[in-house]
């Protein structure tokens, strides 16, 4: 922690609350939250279209799309509601090597809340392939999950809604679902493969690198 990073942690405390805003944060909470750790409640089916559910799954799509990840759970900002949000896009997959991408099974999702998921196995063949949290920020491991699964529950509009997911966006929405039961990939990953993933900056910059933390799209 550098005396910049000190000084405005300690700023950060002598406003109200000690600088925090009340969830559902715009940030997403790190590893070490007890929210992270919490089994989240479902969402009674009537409420899902409330003010309280529309602004959680409207604070969940901001966060997901400002952090420009592919899915984004309410714990992750701070909400223990059982609520997810995924999308995968042709501009994010064109990022990746097109082998790689393909290797991985990646596909496009569009953008899709589900609200109560419920996960069913299709295809109980694991893959494994190296996996990130945005709530742990700058690590991933490796992880194996899943190939084919079925989520079932319900739209942001409160409608039944049910879709069988493979390969790419199959990952996804196990990891998601799974911060909905408070846990994480680290409790499942293979623990010799955990890596920073800048770690080789650190070595090309002498030390002298801010491991990346705020959002990039930002
Ligand atoms: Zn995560």
């Amino acid at each position: 922690m550098g005396v910049l990073r000190k000084t405005l942690n300690w700023y950060a405390r002598l406003s109200p609350k000690h600088g925090a805003s009340a969830p559902p944060f715009s940030h997403v909470v790190q590893i070490g939250d007890p929210t992270l750790r919490t089994v989240s409640h479902t969402v009674p089916i009537e409420k899902i279209k409330g003010e309280v559910v529309q602004n959680v799954i409207k604070k969940l799509q901001d966060v997901l799309f400002r952090y420009g990840s592919v899915g984004m759970s309410a714990p992750q900002i701070g909400i223990n509601l059982r609520i997810f949000a995924m999308r995968h896009t042709a501009e994010q997959i064109a990022s990746v090597q097109p082998e790689v991408a393909k290797m991985k099974g990646m596909s496009v999702v569009p953008y899709t809340v589900f609200v109560n998921p419920v996960l069913k196995v299709i295809d109980y063949q694991k893959v494994i392939h190296t996996e990130g949290c945005e709530s742990v920020r700058s690590f991933a491991a490796d992880v194996a999950r899943y190939r084919a699964v079925e989520v079932s529950g319900w739209n942001a509009e409160g409608e039944p809604q049910s879709q069988v997911y493979t390969g790419w966006p199959a990952r996804i929405v196990q990891h998601e679902i799974d911060h909905l039961d408070g846990k994480l990939y680290t409790d499942i990953m293979d623990r010799k493969t955990l890596h920073c993933t800048c770690w080789d900056e650190v070595n090309l910059s002498k030390g002298k690198v801010a491991i990346p933390f705020a959002p990039e799209s930002v």
